[in-house]
């Protein structure tokens, strides 16, 4: 079986994982966002595809939720010293070993989804991890404070400037990668991670190529919610809702979203069991529904939720 997963980074890794130990005999792949991927101190940084691999490695931070285990910044010491890169946005010494291996390759001519095969290579992943686009799409926050780029606007100030819309800057010229087009339109099944619905999922869509390959896939697409008893889990994911109108909840996402069969994007949305108030609503839309735990601590029932994915997605064929 194929089975194909759209991911932003935390949530994304963490729903990965448990869908690698669910299908153990599948081929997954798991196609990341790239809006938060930027240059930074001379290295090309992205935030999601490395969230992704340091997880689906084992070599990530689980306590910190970002960046390698054992890590040390003494890099980032000088860099500070000099005054380069982003003192609020540490690159870890580890950390920096994966992007200037990035920057390398790409300075050699390598796309981004040659370098991050490149990359993953060196890990036993146990699933093929693609950026969406070769091209560089990053999303923008239009603040009280001017344009920032989202990592600024989400690390800096945590998300308390004032913002009023994201821009994917670059997309009209942007297109989605081969790859990334064929692991969509040749899976068995697609599933949309419990993952930021604005700037992880949102930007992974806007990108040009991208609606029409799920629009045209033969295999059902199932989201699993990123909102747990009409909370996003980590706060401020809230934020983004809130700057695009949208309410913070189960029903609402999936609105947001769209049924398949109403020109949107789902067959299926898997909610939180504190949001089963929401399924007839949800049905409503034109979507199958079920309600289970969903919380996806570390060591927790992330394989279960990615098996209840999988059955919602059997059941809903498109
Ligand atoms: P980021 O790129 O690191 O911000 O991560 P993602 O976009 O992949 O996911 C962030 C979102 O994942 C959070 O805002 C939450 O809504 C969601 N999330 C995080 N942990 C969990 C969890 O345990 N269960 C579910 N259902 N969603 C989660
Ligand atoms: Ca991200």
């Amino acid at each position: 079986m194929r089975i194909t997963v759209l991911a932003g980074g935390v949530g994304g890794a963490r729903f990965a994982l448990g869908l690698r130990e669910a299908a153990p005999d599948a081929h997954i792949t798991v196609v990341a966002n790239v809006g938060d991927d930027m240059w930074l101190a001379g290295v090309k940084v992205c935030p999601d595809l490395d969230s992704l691999m340091y997880a689906l490695a084992g070599v990530g931070d689980t306590e910190r939720g970002w960046g390698r285990a054992g890590e040390s910044e003494r890099v980032a010491g000088e860099l500070a010293a000099y005054g380069v890169g982003w003192p609020w946005f540490t690159l870890g010494d580890l950390d920096l070993g994966t992007h200037l291996a990035r920057t390398a390759l790409l300075r050699d001519g390598a796309t981004l989804t040659e370098a991050t095969a490149r990359l993953a290579a060196r890990w036993p992943l146990g699933v093929t991890l693609l950026p969406v686009t070769d091209d560089e799409v990053p999303t923008h926050v239009v603040t009280d404070e001017g344009i920032l780029h989202f990592e600024e606007w989400w690390v800096r100030t945590r998300a308390t400037a004032p913002a009023h819309r994201f821009v994917q800057h670059g997309a009209e010229r942007a297109r989605i990668s081969d790859a990334a087009h064929a692991a969509i339109a040749h899976a068995d099944v697609v599933l949309v991670a419990p993952s930021n619905p604005v700037v992880s999922i949102g930007t992974i869509v806007g990108i040009p190529g991208v609606r029409d390959a799920l629009e045209t896939a033969a295999a059902p697409v199932v989201g699993v919610s990123p909102i747990i008893g009409g909370r996003v889990v980590r706060g401020m994911a809230v934020t983004c809702l809130e700057v695009i109108g949208v309410e913070p909840d189960a029903a609402a996402v999936a609105a947001h979203y769209g049924a398949r069969s109403a020109g949107g994007l789902l067959d299926g949305w898997l909610v939180a069991e504190e949001d089963a108030g929401s399924l007839e609503a949800i049905r409503a839309l034109g979507m199958p529904a079920e309600a289970r735990p969903l919380l996806l601590t570390p060591g927790g029932p992330a394989a279960q939720v990615a098996r209840e994915a999988l059955a919602l997605a059997a059941a809903a064929r498109p």
